[in-house]
């Protein structure tokens, strides 16, 4: 008998009509299957009655398990299972060379590590994962509500965000402390490449926004002006928010995405217009603040 381990995040889904409820929102002409923590396999199972599976499991106990209850799916080539830590593997690259979707009961530790991993690896196009209820609620958050932080910006950006169903307690086993919810992102921006034609051109670009958001939310209920301007120029600021007929009290939650979008942009291009008129070696310190947060 297998026992779970709590430093693995391990609860095991054992709610057949959860299960069903999976299976049944996943995309119609679904890529190849990604899980991520198979566990016991129980998930798996209902996967692979819809499409090869390739599966990342930490646990060499489990693995073992996985590798004889899954014999002859492995044998027929429709299973496979990697062991080892799945944020390591996302390190190397992505989790595979084609196009794929995840679906996974996510390991509560570090499910929000994983997801910003995949939204960011272009071969994943779709992710459905169960997390816990209050991280789904902020990646899934409208603007001007409290929980809309650089999570919500970050993924409605890359996606379509929706929670489609809340799960009890009582449906794992064991039985974890908190509501689970189903999260669903559909990538709506198309990756060419490690590009994609979206907002930005290239990932590095992305990582430029990411740290853009962590700027905007570094203070989250202070104004957006007073959290910017650490970074970039005030004055410039007030020009910007003056332009776009934004008050200067606005937090970073009560501008809408497409907002971060724009001034994240004007942020930009200011950047680039100071470098090409003064070369690279900028002058103020303020200026240096600019050139060494987006070179980082
Ligand atoms: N999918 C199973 C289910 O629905 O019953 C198990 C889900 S359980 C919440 C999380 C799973 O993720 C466990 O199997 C655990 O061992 C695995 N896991 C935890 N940390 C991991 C990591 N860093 N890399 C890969 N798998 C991990």
């Amino acid at each position: 008998m297998l026992k779970a381990k709590k430093r693995f995040g391990q609860n095991f889904l054992k709610d057949t009509s959860v299960l069903h409820k999976i299976i049944q929102s996943m995309p119609v002409n679904s890529n190849k299957l990604i899980e991520i923590g198979p566990g016991l396999g129980d998930l798996t199972q209902r996967l692979l009655e819809v499409k090869p599976v390739l599966a990342y499991e930490v646990d060499k106990n489990l693995i073992t398990f996985l590798k004889d209850k899954f014999s002859k799916e492995i044998n027929e080539e429709r299973f496979s299972i990697v062991e080892g830590d799945v944020l390591e593997k996302f390190q190397n690259g992505s989790l595979s060379d084609e196009l794929y979707d995840l679906v996974a009961n996510l390991p509560y530790y570090i499910a929000t590590t994983i997801i910003l991993e995949a939204l960011k690896d272009p071969l994943c196009k779709s992710l459905i994962v169960m997390i816990q209820k209050e991280v789904a609620i902020k990646f899934a958050a409208s603007c001007k509500t409290k929980e809309f932080t650089s999570l919500a910006v970050l993924a409605q950006t890359i996606g379509k965000v929706s929670i489609l169903f809340d799960v009890k307690p009582e449906s794992f086993e064991p039985q974890p402390k908190v509501t689970s919810s189903v999260l669903m992102i559909k990538k709506e921006k198309e990756f060419i490449k490690g590009k994609f034609s979206g907002v930005f051109e290239t990932n590095k670009e992305l990582d430029m926004f990411e740290k853009y958001l962590r700027n905007s939310f570094k203070a989250p209920r202070k104004t957006w002006l007073k959290n910017i301007s650490q970074w970039v120029d005030k004055e410039y600021i007030h020009q910007l928010l003056d332009k776009y007929n934004l008050p200067l009290t606005i937090r970073p939650h009560e501008l809408s995405v497409d907002s971060h979008h724009l001034l994240f942009n004007k942020l930009r291009i200011k950047e680039t217009w100071k470098r090409r008129k003064r070369g690279k070696c900028l002058k103020t310190t303020k200026d240096k603040k600019i050139t060494m947060e987006i070179k980082k």
